[in-house]
């Protein structure tokens, strides 16, 4: 199944409960714009390589676009509208004021020096010249980018035609270039914050509580360092190069610390394993923290824990959804579990919109207080109508959308 059909059928299961407008629907399940690019960039050794990206703008009735660019092989038309499809359910669900988009380039960043990268992140932002701004379409960093490769886009963005000072037309930029405290380790500290108010509502002790985690890169890393600072313990890791366990607890900080500058596939502790092994450890959390459609059929029949926090995009397939509710494995879906990172991407909207910034403390207390007051609305849903998280997540982003077009008289 294409994973636009997947992240339709999630949202027809909670226009389903709620009876929505079929209109509703209908708009939903279509991006508005699908912008795609090809443009030339000189490689160090003096050949043209030729770049194909995408931008993909799914809804803007909230608001202005918003969304991360991913450097990725795996991008495509398809991946990028269904991670755009999610952004507009993720910002509607936590109540600020922006749509939904997604874009990138099918590259993997790895092979390119510092040099080349800055001139693919330059030539992507001149291509989406056009269709971007800070009231239109604000880019974020997703799997591939950082601060860096924002700093650059933003840069260009605003170099093009009459010198500009638009710094809010990309979030997730580095803290010398109006980037905001907090925003580089939101999106963990959203997940971990998800385990936490999990914990509270189900009132659940998560000292020696164990934990699994797929991918330690910006979200995997962050998750990681605070659960640890919950007092639960980390049993088994994986990244694109490896799979390590140890059912007497890894040692996280070391591990930590060696995927700054490395992948896991040169860390030597712990007994190397299997993919589907990795999936199947007994533990209490598996966070799958990489990659769309990681979970699927097989992973969750063989699924060994209590809870799965989704801090990657999409890493659920509709099936395996299904054969973890029949499991009793509750699931905080993606649109709830990893919006921590456009949370505070907003607030960094705000800040450079202001030009008056916030103390980290003060932005920490701020998605803290939003967080858990989003993951406990969805709580009350799921108990109101007797669905899935991930039913009550979209329920809630529903609602807000419907509301805004029929307030608008647009249907
Ligand atoms: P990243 O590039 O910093 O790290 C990705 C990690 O996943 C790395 O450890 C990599 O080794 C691992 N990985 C990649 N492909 C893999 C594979 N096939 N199998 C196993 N591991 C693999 O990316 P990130 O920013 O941490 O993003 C991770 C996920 O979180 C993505 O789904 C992204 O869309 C989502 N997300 C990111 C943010 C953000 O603020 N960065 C916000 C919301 C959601």
């Amino acid at each position: 199944m294409s994973i636009v059909n997947i992240v339709n059928k999630q949202i027809k299961n909670a226009a389903r409960i709620i009876n929505l407008d079929d209109n509703i629907l209908k708009i939903l399940q279509k991006p508005k714009n699908l912008i795609s690019f090809n443009y030339p960039i000189r490689l160090q050794n003096g050949n043209i390589e030729i770049m194909s990206g995408h931008r993909i703008q799914h809804n803007n009735m909230l608001g202005p676009y918003k969304g991360g660019i991913r450097f990725h092989p795996s991008v495509s038309i398809d991946e990028c509208s269904s991670l755009a499809s999610w952004m507009t359910f993720k910002c509607a669900l936590q109540d600020i004021p922006y749509g939904g988009g997604k874009g990138g380039l099918s590259i993997d960043p790895n092979k390119y020096s510092k040099e080349e990268l800055e001139c693919i992140a330059r030539g992507y932002s001149r291509k989406l010249y056009n269709f971007i701004g800070s009231n239109k379409d604000i880019p974020a960093p997703d799997l591939g980018t950082n601060s860096q490769i924002m700093d650059w886009m933003c840069d260009e963005y605003n170099k093009i035609g009459v010198k500009r000072h638009d710094l809010g037309v990309f979030t997730g930029k580095s803290l010398s270039y109006g980037g905001s405290l907090g925003r580089e380790e939101a999106t963990g500290r959203g997940v971990a914050l998800s385990v936490l108010e999990w914990s509270k509502y189900n009132n659940v002790d998560l000292k020696d509580k164990t934990f699994i985690i797929q991918g330690l890169g910006n979200v995997g890393y962050h998750t990681s360092k605070i659960l640890l600072s919950y007092g639960m313990k980390m049993i088994s890791a994986g990244d694109h190069t490896n799979y390590i366990r140890d059912y007497g607890g890894l040692e996280c900080e070391e591990i930590l610390e060696h995927v700054k500058y490395s992948n896991l596939d040169s860390y030597d502790k712990g007994e190397t394993i299997t993919k589907q092994e990795f999936f199947s450890t007994k533990c209490d959390v598996l966070i799958p923290a990489a990659m769309e459609l990681q979970i699927k059929e097989k992973e969750a029949v063989n699924a060994n824990c209590k809870l799965i926090v989704e801090a990657a995009n999409g890493p659920v397939d509709n099936i395996a959804d299904l054969v973890l509710k029949d499991k009793g494995i509750t699931v905080i879906p993606d649109i709830l579990a990893n919006s921590g990172g456009v949370v505070v991407s907003y607030f960094e909207w705000l800040q450079n919109k202001t030009n008056e910034y916030l103390e980290h403390e003060e932005i920490n207390a701020k998605l803290e207080k939003r967080m858990s007051k989003t993951i406990n609305n969805v709580f009350d849903v799921s108990e109101q109508y007797n669905c899935t998280l991930r039913e009550a997540s979209y329920i809630l982003s529903l609602k807000r959308l419907e509301n805004a077009y029929k307030s608008r008289g647009v249907l």
